[in-house]
């Protein structure tokens, strides 16, 4: 707790997650101390801050950031926003990422979060501590080093602590035997930043999730011969020129050569990896208990709480949503929680809870890497929490206009970006909220 009474927030990184805890929690400085955010970087926006060099900073630490040069969103501004933050209006619906980050160094200037944030600090150790004044008698001790020299170390302690350190940078490569021998080129998407180096060259590019699909048709750009290998339903949409589609590669033969499931062979320039990433915490202390295993992060009541430690909040690991406001309703959520507002089930209810939810995933035929893949069930995922926390749900029209881009994605790759959205009740819905909430 601070001297004042009010409970103390640690925010780790000043990516699109780490923002929005922080200006939620900021409008309610009747319980919250102002949040410290710390960061790595020397800029707030993580992803969205493109990064030209592969490797490493100056400073030695990893790239964080994904970013390709040419990258336009894929969901569109009308939706992506934050609820309470539109994108300028003069912006088309799909925008390049310049715009995003901008839009973020906008959201930080309305709210006023800069003095907020800890640039070019590190996490290096959230560990628990039993705290009788702290939150449900806990509190955290956050270690944290200067980012460059890596020293400095500092030690403070907060009521909670909300990890928002992005899961798009630590590239996953599936095991495929006999990968090292492959003799071309082999890269993950994480590094790749324009289609120019491979012109005319030929490219299997191993995954068509979105990373997967976007570079394929940069690739045909300019020109190099690609095959999309993936282990989905062939897709019935038109493809770029120069691109066709083969079942997952299974092994690389003695000489190199890549064999694919259905027993075909390619001997490409350029084997590129477009096949996620891992969750990485590496900071969390282990008796918290939070694991990673096949692309699940557990055991998370709401995929955001460990029920041994309820005042950690992991923000932000589900997949295939729209991101922006799923962190504005699990934020809100948080500080329901926190506030009071919504009252926690005891331990072992929410180990039921997860025990259940689990389970009736599993009865769909959900494997446990897709666990965290909500897609459409995000709508009815965001109404329970904002139901939970007592607070506004998302208007209908973000699931609308959401799942009907995601048609017009299935349906025509080449061109759904050329579209523009018009939402007639955007404006109003917004401009309340922001009055309603500042
Ligand atoms: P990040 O943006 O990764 O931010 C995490 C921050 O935490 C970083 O700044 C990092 O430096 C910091 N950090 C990490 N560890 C520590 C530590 N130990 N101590 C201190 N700081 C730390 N989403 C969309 O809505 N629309 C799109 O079109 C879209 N396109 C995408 C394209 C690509 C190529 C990728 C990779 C993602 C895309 N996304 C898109 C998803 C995007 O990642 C999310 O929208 C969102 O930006 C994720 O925000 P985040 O805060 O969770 O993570």
């Amino acid at each position: 707790m601070s001297g004042l009474g009010k409970l103390r927030v640690a925010v780790i990184g000043a990516g699109a997650a780490g923002l929005c805890a922080a200006r939620n929690l900021l409008a309610r400085q009747d319980i919250f101390a102002p949040p410290v955010i710390f960061e790595i970087t020397k800029n707030i926006g993580g992803t969205w801050v493109y990064e030209e060099r592969v490797g490493h900073y100056d400073n030695g630490l990893p790239i964080h950031s994904s970013m390709y040069r040419d990258l336009r969103t894929n969901i569109p501004k009308e939706v992506m926003s934050f609820p309470d933050f539109p994108f300028a209006k003069h912006l088309p619906s799909f925008v390049h990422h310049t715009e995003v980050r901008k839009y973020l160094e906008q959201y930080c200037d309305h709210f006023n979060l800069w003095d907020h944030i800890q640039f070019g600090t590190t996490v290096d150790a959230v560990k628990p501590v039993k705290e009788q004044s702290g939150w449900k008698g806990l509190a955290w001790d956050v270690t944290t080093s200067d980012g460059i020299e890596r020293s400095k170390s500092i030690k403070e302690r907060f009521d909670a602590v909300m990890v928002c350190n992005g899961h798009f940078y630590d590239p996953y490569i599936p095991t495929i035997p006999g990968l090292e021998k492959f003799k071309g080129m082999l890269m993950h998407s994480h590094d790749y930043r324009n289609a120019e180096p491979f012109a005319g060259k030929s490219v299997v590019v191993l995954g068509a999730g979105l990373s997967g699909l976007d570079i394929a048709m940069e690739l045909s750009d300019v020109n190099a011969k690609v095959i999309l290998s993936h282990g989905q339903r062939p897709l019935t949409c038109p493809l770029p020129t120069g691109v066709e589609q083969a079942p997952p590669v299974v092994k690389v033969l003695e000489d190199g050569t890549l064999e694919f499931q259905d027993g075909k062979q390619a001997t490409p320039d350029v084997f590129l990896f477009c096949t996620g990433y891992n969750f990485t915490f590496p900071f969390l202390d282990e008796n918290v208990g939070v694991k990673v295993k096949d692309h699940l992060v557990f055991p998370l009541y709401k995929f955001l709480i460990p029920p041994s430690y309820p005042s950690l909040f992991i923000v932000g690991i589900c997949r295939a949503i729209c991101p922006f406001p799923h962190f504005h309703v699990q934020s809100k959520f948080v500080i329901s929680v926190l506030d009071g507002s919504f009252t926690l089930p005891s331990r072992e209810e929410m180990e039921k809870d997860i025990e259940l939810d689990t389970a009736a995933r599993r009865a769909r035929g959900i494997a446990t890497r897709h666990i965290l893949k909500l897609d459409s069930e995000q709508w009815a995922y965001n109404d329970h929490l904002a139901q939970l926390g007592g607070f506004q749900p998302l208007p209908r029209y973000w699931s609308n206009l959401y799942e009907s881009n995601k048609v017009f994605r299935a349906r025509d790759m080449l061109n759904y970006k050329t579209h523009n959205y018009t939402v007639l009740d955007e404006t109003d819905w917004m401009v309340q909220n922001l009055q309603g909430q500042q």
